[in-house]
This record gives C-alpha cells, sequence and structure tokens, in this order.
C-alpha cells in the first residue's frame, strides 16, 4: 500500500496535489511520501515484535538525508555498503551502534572510518577482509565487532543481476568453508565474533529461498556455538520484494516473513537484524515526468518524456516494470492506447516500456512512475549532462524539495581545465 491516490480527479502525494509540487519544483523529479515510508518500516518492526531485533535500513536503495532521518527517527538502523553511506547515515544523526556496514570490498579508508566512528558490526565477505579489519582494529587499539557473512547456495529465484546467494556470486563465504573461517576469526587480535549474516538478493517473491537459507544459518549458529563461538546476533539481510505491476502476484506481507524468522531461527534466542531497502523505499516513491511529444513512428506511438534513463535506469539495467499513470486521472471507460515510453537520452535503451497499454495522454501531460522510490534516485547520473533530477518529500499537506536540481554551472564548473590548456 502507498499514499499516491486519486482524488477528485488527480494524484495525489498524501495531501498534496502531485501537479502542484510538478509546477512548483519542475520536471522531472523524484517524490516519496513519509506516511509510507514510515508504515513500511513498521511493518517490518511490528513482524519482529517479540523477538529482540533491529530493523537496519538498506540505505542504498534511497539515501537522501531526509529519508534516512525520518526512518532513523522511527529507530532504524542503517546498513550501508561504502564510506560514503557511513558518512550519510552519521550526517543524519545515526549513531554508530546502529550502523552495520556491509559490502564486500571495504577499503581501509573505509574500515578505519567506522572504527573511529563507530560501529554496530561489520558483515565480513573474505578471509583477507577478516584480516585487514583485524590488523586497522589492533592499530587503533579496539576490537571490531563482525559477523561472517555466509553464502548458502541457495537460488533467490531473482533477476540474475540482483540475486547474491549462488556459490557463483561474489558475496560471502561458502557456508561450508564458515566453521575454519570462524575459527581464524577468533584467533585474531582485533575480532570480536558476534554472529552470523547472510543475504541472499533483492526483489524476493517468494519465502521459500528464505526458508532454505535461514535453516542453513540455523544449523550453522547451533555448529559454531558447539565450536565454542558465542554466536549471539543474526543478521538475516534484506531483499523481500514489492508489486511493481499491478496484474503482479502480490509477493509475501513483512509479517509472513517475520513468522518465517521465527519459525526457522526464533529457538536460538539470538538478537535478530534484518536489512530491507526495496521494500520501505520502493512504493513510497514516484518519478514524475512531463510528456514532451507523441511522435507517430512506424507501426507504433512514441510517448517522449523528459525523464530518462540516467534518471531511472532499471528498466534498461535490470528489464524493470514500472507503472506508468498519469496524474490527471483518465476517465473510467477511457480507451487504451499503446505506446512505447521513451526518454530523450540518444540510447536505444532510453526506453522505459515496450507496448505499454496505457490511457491517451498528450503532450504537456504529466505522468508519474510507481515504485520508483528505490534503486531510482540513488542510480542516477548525469549522462548527456541532464542534472540529477529533485527529490521532494510530502507529509500530509506539506512538501519539501529535499535535493534540488542543480544548475548548469554547478555541474560545468566541477570539470578543471588543466594548466597547459
Ligand atoms: C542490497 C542489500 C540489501 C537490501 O536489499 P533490498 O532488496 O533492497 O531489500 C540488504 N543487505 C545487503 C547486504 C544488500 O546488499
Amino acid at each position: 500500500m502507498d499514499h499516491f491516490l486519486y482524488r477528485d480527479g488527480a494524484l495525489y502525494a498524501e495531501d498534496v496535489p502531485v501537479a502542484e509540487i510538478a509546477a512548483s519544483v519542475g520536471t522531472p523529479f523524484y517524490l516519496y511520501s513519509t506516511a509510507t515510508l514510515t508504515r513500511h518500516f513498521q511493518l517490518f518492526d511490528e513482524a519482529l515484535e517479540g523477538m529482540d531485533h533491529l530493523v537496519c535500513y538498506a540505505m542504498k536503495a534511497a539515501s537522501n538525508q531526509a529519508i534516512l532521518k525520518t526512518l532513523a527517527d522511527l529507530g532504524a538502523g542503517m546498513d550501508v555498503v561504502s564510506g560514503g553511506e557511513y558518512a550519510r547515515a552519521k550526517a543524519a544523526g545515526v549513531p554508530g551502534e546502529r550502523i552495520v556496514f556491509a559490502g564486500v570490498g571495504k577499503t581501509r579508508a573505509e574500515i578505519r572510518m567506522a572504527l573511529e566512528g563507530g560501529i554496530r558490526q561489520f558483515n565480513v565477505e573474505s578471509e583477507p577482509e577478516l584480516r585487514v579489519i583485524s590488523e586497522m582494529a589492533t592499530s587503533l587499539g579496539t576490537v571490531a565487532p563482525i559477523t561472517v557473512r555466509v553464502n548458502p547456495d541457495v537460488d533467490a529465484k531473482t533477476h540474475v543481476k540482483i540475486a547474491t546467494g549462488k556459490a557463483e556470486n561474489k558475496f560471502g563465504i561458502p557456508i561450508g568453508k564458515a566453521r575454519e573461517v570462524y575459527a581464524e576469526a577468533a584467533a585474531l587480535p582485533g575480532i570480536k565474533v558476534i554472529g552470523i549474516d547472510v543475504h541472499i538478493g533483492s526483489q524476493l517473491t517468494d519465502l521459500e529461498p528464505y526458508e532454505t537459507a535461514y535453516r542453513k544459518v540455523a544449523e550453522l549458529t547451533e555448529q559454531l556455538r558447539a565450536d565454542g563461538h558465542s554466536i549471539s546476533r543474526l543478521d538475516l539481510g534484506g531483499g523481500l520484494g514489492i508489486p511493481y505491476a499491478p496484474s503482479n502476484e502480490a509477493p509475501p506481507l513483512p509479517s509472513e516473513y517475520g513468522a518465517l524468522i521465527k519459525r526457522t531461527v526464533g529457538h536460538l534466542g539470538c538478537e535478530i537484524e534484518i536489512e530491507p531497502g526495496r521494500l520501505i523505499a520502493g512504493n513510497a516513491g514516484l518519478l514524475v515526468s512531463r510528456v514532451i511529444y507523441v511522435k507517430q513512428g512506424e507501426g507504433r506511438q512514441f510517448l517522449i518524456l523528459d525523464a530518462a534513463m540516467n534518471d531511472l535506469i532499471r528498466p534498461a539495467m535490470y528489464d524493470a516494470y514500472h507503472d506508468i499513470v498519469p496524474v490527471i486521472e483518465p476517465d473510467a471507460g477511457a480507451e487504451q492506447q499503446q505506446f512505447d515510453v521513451v526518454g530523450p537520452v540518444c540510447e536505444s535503451g532510453d526506453t522505459f516500456a515496450r507496448a505499454r497499454m496505457m490511457p491517451p495522454v498528450e503532450s504537456g501531460e504529466l505522468v508519474a512512475f510507481r515504485s520508483a522510490g528505490a534503486y531510482g534516485a540513488v542510480m542516477a547520473s548525469e549522462y548527456n549532462t541532464r542534472p540529477l533530477v529533485p527529490e521532494v518529500l510530502a507529509k500530509g499537506d506539506q512538501f519539501a524539495v529535499i535535493r534540488r536540481r542543480p544548475d548548469f554551472d554547478e555541474i560545468i564548473n566541477r570539470d578543471t581545465i588543466p594548466p597547459w590548456l
């Protein structure tokens, strides 16, 4: 459920007409709903009620300071995957004890930053990384809390580019090798083992791969405890999918996911961490765009928008489906037409949808991409020297620009001319 609904013939973000924001901010722009972000966070938090737990928002999904602060104020921790994200989390007021550092290629500079600024735990993805963390912690006179990310070799049955839990993926340590790695970790002076981490992929629409993975983690917990390790925390990753197409079967609910967690690992008495990103931010954001032209092609009709692949890359990168709706509510009986929805960038990949059935729209009209809140603004680039689009947050009858559109000079002035030119 989200808070982008038609009311009196027009699309609203909570209690604000989307067209009013477009008139004030210009298009294209990302538009988020506070109530939707809040509700989605709370669904996870409630799903784990009765267990000691922390929901660590995977901020790579959408990392604007205002989004982070909205979630942090509700009690969210943060899952970060780079020094930049760590700095963003800190800047939004998240204490180090609520920040988890994930990622396969943490650099020394990033590890140092987290050790100095405070960290809940590192999720370690290789032995060389484990040794570097130990060395850095020792040199700083501290001890680094860690989990080892295990790769359970489970097929998450999702898009190949976002599956992470198969043996062929670069992520984690093969689960069969885990005991060996934990033995090494326990012997390192700068390391304190606190738990196990697993994350098998993104946009999962079925609970079965989770069930398989979490059962393996439960078994490993018991083995590691028998080996003498203290395993008090399980980080179970993120990845729960969202409905993108209206015709799709609804993915499992956070409550069903929470029940699965209780069933598979609840008996172990561990503190539970989860790292949802997409499900919190995805349906909490729209990309709003204006139709520049409607162009008749050979046997097809192109809807040319002012948003492009550089603003929302998911269709080009993952063949992702986004529902695209007119901001003026179409008449109930409006006849659908077929459009290829494209942006102005000079690549054929700059296509959001092919042969999409939509109510007729005309040049100058506004359209909104639904479910664009996650992996939207954060993956944008300035390709074709198109400025990064603004981000706007709605709350009740208010809205605020939470990242403004840069002007061309700001973009150009980041370049410098060498002295010989
Ligand atoms: C991307 C990622 C997540 C979040 O995945 P979603 O599909 O957005 O929920 C969580 N944990 C790790 C380690 C990730 O890489």
